[in-house]
């Protein structure tokens, strides 16, 4: 039923937005619109932050996954050169023993002995499946070379400005890679240096490796493989137009020592444009570089070859499975709004439950202050009921002062006449009765002032059922001997109960006018008052019977009701049995009615006062 209202509205509205988020939005006051608005806007930016962030760290993770993959290729890639390289070291030493060698460069050679030399050197590079051997002088003179057949045939160039040569006559190994001054192909350089007995430098033996199996072999994978010198000139790559690219600025007495050497003669070298975006590790980054295919990102590995003075690099596109980053992302933003949801129920359970403990004290304060006004109004109610019942006695009890005054008065004229006479003794005999009565008044006006008295509520005494009883009944026997009712008293004494006095003499009072009113105009009146033991234990029981008409049985359920009477407008309020019916309970007891015989009895029960 609750959600009637905005159903109606969004019915209302239909046509015009989609139903019930849109009327519960514009139902909103205008800053909770905008407060709901940005906490919207947060929670979507915060998911899209997370998901960023998640996309990130797993480019971040897969990059990283991927340099690791690289780098141990790159290591395969390095070992495979380094084993190549080892393979032709030692060549040269060992030909620079040979004593047909050595013995050609002892003197000048003649065409015979270069003839045999040159056909030794080609037939040996073929055994050895190098790329080319030539004998070098000590002037650094070509005076064999296994490619002698050849236009590119080295034999009778001096290469003495060739730094291999210049570390051999120094040091007696060289190793060094260039351009062939003579065949323009590039090849590394490996020489021994050729000594005689006496260990003087005759000149070099020199091997050369060209490596177009290794390009050929490296070019056939995806990655990119550069092999760059000391100085960071790329010398060897698989793929075309990365050959020959600087990838440090080199400086101008490097460029010097280029051009006198003549390490890559006349080939061009370029600068290789790249600036590095992410860093793994030392020799791992994420670079984006300027190739000849146009600028890329790439995954940059470089493997140091610390024997050669060589970098061997790795370049890969990273490649990002696209399904990856989604399912990283999602995943983020999922999270992150299960975590936004989970916190906002959490807000939303405390909040409940502050909201429910206030309201559950604010329930209890005014319970609490219903509760003190409905006592006050209690409180007033009981007074009122008893100064009414007090008024209507009053007629009675004035009368009952005023009889023994007029008695008293008579008395005392008696009195005078005897004193008169000098009768002392009948005149003190005559003062007795007269004291007798005036004590009596005075007993019935004191208890009158006491009765009248608000007492106040909760009051707990102990106290006599039978002399509560008594009272009761001092203050309405002049109607008890003007309408002549017999009464029969059998109380047992005393019947201790803990309550207010005053508040049981005023059941009484309401209890004994009632069963009155009811014998009214019987001709036999008589009442009975009971105090026994109840038979639930510990009780006292008090019954008034009395011989009116009784209670009519469709009455029976409501004579404890607030105003009902039976009686004449002026005679009843009807508010005696649910005042004394209030009394009862609140001292712990009960009160009820029945009929009995020809009138009506109400029965009260009170638990019995044992403590002294
Ligand atoms: P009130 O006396 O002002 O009518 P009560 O609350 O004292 O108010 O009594 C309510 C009604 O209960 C009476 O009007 C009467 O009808 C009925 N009632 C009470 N006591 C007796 C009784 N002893 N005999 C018959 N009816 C009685």
């Amino acid at each position: 039923m609750r959600s009637s209202a905005p159903e109606l509205r969004c019915s209302q509205r239909m046509l015009r937005c989609p139903p019930v988020p849109c009327v519960l939005v514009t139902m909103l006051p205008t800053s909770r619109r905008a407060r709901l608005f940005i906490s919207v806007l947060l929670i979507l930016a915060g998911a899209v932050l997370a998901a960023g962030w998640a996309v990130r760290q797993a480019e971040r993770h897969a990059m990283a996954d991927d340099a690791a993959r690289a780098g141990g290729q790159l290591v395969l890639y390095g070992n495979t050169l380094q084993t190549l390289i080892e393979r032709y070291r030692a060549l040269p030493a060992v030909l620079a023993l040979d004593p047909e060698i050595r013995s050609a460069l002892l003197g000048p050679v003649s065409p015979e002995a270069q003839d045999a030399l040159n056909r030794r050197l080609e037939k040996i590079n073929g055994a050895a499946q190098s790329s080319t051997l030539e004998l070098l002088d000590r002037n650094g003179l070509a005076v064999g070379a296994s490619n002698w057949r050849l236009p590119s045939s080295y034999v009778g160039h001096n290469y003495g400005f060739r730094p291999y040569f210049l570390q051999t006559k120094a040091q007696g190994v060289g190793r060094f890679y260039a351009v062939g001054v003579t065949s323009g192909i590039p090849g590394y350089f490996l020489s021994n240096a050729v000594t005689n007995d006496a260990g003087e430098f005759l000149g070099a033996m020199v091997v050369k490796l060209e490596f177009p199996d290794l390009e050929r072999e490296w070019g056939q994978g995806d990655d990119l493989l550069l092999l760059s010198d000391a100085k960071g000139i790329v010398f060897i790559a698989n793929q075309s137009g990365w050959r020959y690219r600087e990838l440090l600025p080199i400086p101008a007495s490097d460029r010097a020592e280029l051009a006198a050497t003549r390490q890559y003669d006349k080939q061009p070298l370029s600068p290789l444009q790249s600036h590095v975006l992410r860093e793994f590790s030392g020799t791992s980054h994420l670079t984006r570089i300027e190739g000849p295919d146009g600028t890329a990102d790439y995954l940059w590995e470089s493997l140091p070859m610390a024997a050669e003075g060589w970098t061997l690099h790795l370049l890969r596109k990273p490649q990002l499975l696209a399904e990856d980053t989604r399912n990283a992302a999602l995943a983020a933003a999922g999270t992150w709004l299960t975590l936004v949801f989970l916190g906002l129920f959490l807000y939303q359970r405390w909040r409940l439950a502050r909201l429910r403990q206030r309201s559950r004290e604010e329930l209890e304060r005014l319970v609490e202050e219903r509760t003190r006004d409905l006592r006050t109004a209690q409180d007033g109610l009981v007074q009122s009921a008893k100064l009414a019942a007090l008024g209507q006695m009053s007629a009675a009890l004035a009368h009952e002062i005023n009889q023994p005054l007029t008695t008293q008065r008579m008395q005392l004229a008696t009195l005078r006449l005897l004193l008169d006479h000098g009768r002392i003794d009948d005149a003190y005999k005559a003062l007795g009765p007269l004291d007798q009565q005036l004590t009596r008044m005075a007993a019935l006006t004191g208890h009158l002032k006491t009765f009248a008295r608000k007492s106040p509520s909760g009051l707990r005494e102990r106290l006599d059922l039978a002399a509560v009883v008594d009272q009761a009944l001092l203050l309405l026997e002049p109607r008890f001997r003007d309408e002549g009712v017999s009464t029969v008293l059998d109380m047992a004494r005393p019947a201790f109960v803990r309550g207010d006095a005053i508040r049981l003499e005023q059941v009484l009072i309401n209890l004994l006018r009632n069963a009155l009113d009811a014998m009214r105009d019987k001709p036999v009146k008589r009442l009975e008052v009971r105090i026994e033991p109840d038979s639930k234990p510990q009780h006292w029981r008090l019954t008034v019977s009395d011989s009116g008409d009784g209670i009519a049985e469709e009455h029976l359920a409501s004579i404890f009701d607030p105003f009902f009477t039976t009686k004449p407008v002026g005679d009843g309020l009807g508010l005696g049995l649910a005042v004394s019916y209030a009394i009862v309970h609140e001292t712990g007891g009960t009160l009820s009615a029945d009929n009995q015989g020809d009138g009506a009895r109400f029965t009260l029960t009170l638990p019995t006062e044992t403590e002294a």
